[in-house]
């Protein structure tokens, strides 16, 4: 009789785990093992009775929850749930939030609901375990696994004897998959494993960095393509893998793309004018280049490289796609609020209109958890039940007015750097970043508030509502007019800003 598994997940959508692990069960698993899914939505604990439901009537052998830090608490909640309906089903937990063995030893000292995490990859864990239910494995030889036993907490070494090799999985003869795929309209894919840097906060580089099968890469692209999915993601932290092989799967995909967008991380270090045009002739976008600070010092305690060096790898990229956003990070290791506003002043310097500012956070099992003391300067960090980091010693409460400041008012001046046709960068006669930074905070709250709804399609109206703001704002406000020695409303007046190019540049 088959084992019954069943996979839990919150990706509203597709998760590309559940294909691997159904691949590595159906493939190279040597018992037989009945699999199915469930995308359970979560608002703090699991949204809907599903769960319930499925564990009263088709009563799994074992459950696998896939852990992310959005999903995390109410998994444990859920996997509490489980015990209660089905005591002798088997829980598991697997997936980047618990992949470190700190995490691991921590979640099996609390949570008795819990039986087994699998720390790293699971494809091959799962496999092994399956066939240990079963009596035909012992627990102590499966990699990356981590359980009680009656003396302790056990964690296996991740490193497995046999090299590991996932078979085709997006094909047209895969026809549960071709039918959970067709009403999608977001599909995730990746052409190379793991990460080749090792960021201090990161949770996602504990398997090392291979590449995907070459053939079997292009072959399931096509296939993707072919069934006309709306977005394919390829969330390769380095697009291809190499420069030359990320330019090889952008030629097949300007072959094979004829209605899918597709979303990539490319590598500024393999950027070149051909590498851009692939992306174009590709039907391929960037989804946001990760700069995340200019500090040299935080650079170096995060173990980052400085990406701001590209200079001429991010003016391709914004040359042929201005809309591309930046990624960056406060309350970094290392940095402060003039680090904070130097990293602003050059990233819009660099060009960019759109700008993702993310808050710092510290995953359990990451090197940056394990010594956040030294890493923050040996004083408390105050973080969400989430890991955000609230408040630091270079960030402390008593700044977060100021913080918020800097970030509204970068928020404001990038959407006005796209309309780089009205704006000249050669003349300071007007210096918006200088203007913006003085306004007091409602003010730039306000003028906040419009540029949120920024819609490029509106572009045009859009900036001039938001000029409008700022003069009416100065208005108000003599004193930084006079402090400014400028006249937004003159200008306004003459049209300059609408008839021709305005002196503005973009500094803080
Ligand atoms: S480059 Fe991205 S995926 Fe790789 S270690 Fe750094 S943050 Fe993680």
């Amino acid at each position: 009789m088959s084992m019954k598994f069943l996979f839990v997940h919150n990706w509203q959508g597709f998760s590309l785990a559940e294909w691997y692990l159904r691949e590595a069960i159906s493939s190279h698993c040597h018992v037989s093992v009945s699999f199915r899914s469930l995308d359970l939505p979560s608002c703090g604990i699991p949204a809907n009775d599903f769960l319930p439901r499925i564990i009263s009537t088709w009563k799994p052998d074992v459950v696998g929850f896939s852990c992310h830090y959005w999903s995390f608490f109410s998994f444990i909640e859920a996997a509490s749930w489980v015990k209660h309906l089905s005591p002798e089903a088997r829980v598991i937990l697997g997936g980047p939030q618990v992949n470190s063995i700190d995490m691991a030893q921590s979640i099996l000292s609390k949570y008795q609901d819990i039986d087994f995490i699998i720390r790293g990859s699971g494809e091959e864990p799962i496999c092994r375990l399956m066939e240990g239910f079963a009596g035909k494995q012992r627990f102590e030889k499966i990699p990356g696994l981590s359980y009680r036993t009656p003396e302790l907490i056990q964690h296996n070494s991740s490193s497995s004897a046999s090299p590991w090799k996932r078979s085709l999985i997006f094909s047209q003869e895969n026809k549960e998959l071709t039918d959970q795929l067709s009403p999608l309209s977001e599909v995730s894919y990746e052409t190379v494993h793991g990460c080749r840097s090792r960021c201090l906060y990161c949770v996602y580089p504990t398997s090392k960095f291979e590449f995907v099968d070459d053939d079997m890469v292009q072959s399931e692209l096509s296939y993707l393509c072919n069934l006309g999915i709306q977005h394919i993601r390829i969330c390769d932290s380095h697009f291809g893998g190499s420069k030359e092989r990320a330019k090889k799967i952008l030629r097949r995909l300007r072959k094979v793309n004829h209605r899918s967008s597709i979303k990539i991380y490319p590598d500024l270090m393999h950027m070149d004018p051909e590498y851009v045009e692939l992306i174009k002739d590709a039907g391929a976008e960037v989804t946001s280049i990760g700069i995340q600070t200019t500090n040299r010092k935080s650079l170096k305690m995060i173990r980052r490289r400085a990406m701001h060096n590209y200079q001429e790898a991010i003016e391709l990229i914004l040359k042929e796609f201005p809309n591309v956003p930046v990624d960056l990070i406060v309350g970094l290791p290392g940095d402060n609020l003039e680090g904070l506003k130097q990293t602003f002043r050059d990233v819009l310097d660099m060009g960019f209109s759109t700008v993702n500012v993310f808050r710092l956070a510290v995953f359990p099992g990451t090197p940056l958890a394990k010594d956040e003391l030294t890493y923050f300067g040996g004083d408390a960090v105050v973080h969400t039940s989430h890991g955000q980091v609230l408040t630091s010693p270079a960030f402390p409460s008593g700044i977060q007015k100021e913080v918020a400041d800097l970030i509204h008012a970068l928020e404001i001046a990038s959407p006005l750097v796209r309309t780089r046709e009205y704006l000249s960068r050669s003349s300071s006669s007007l210096n918006l970043m200088d203007l913006i930074s003085q306004f007091d905070s409602e003010s730039l709250l306000e003028v906040w508030m419009s540029v949120a709804s920024f819609n490029p399609a509106n572009l045009r109206r859009r900036f001039d509502e938001v000029i409008e703001k700022i003069a009416k704002i100065i208005g108000d406000r003599p004193e930084i007019r006079n402090a400014l020695k400028l006249d937004l409303d003159d200008q306004l007046q003459q049209n300059k800003i609408r008839g021709r190019p305005v002196n503005i540049i973009t500094q803080i």
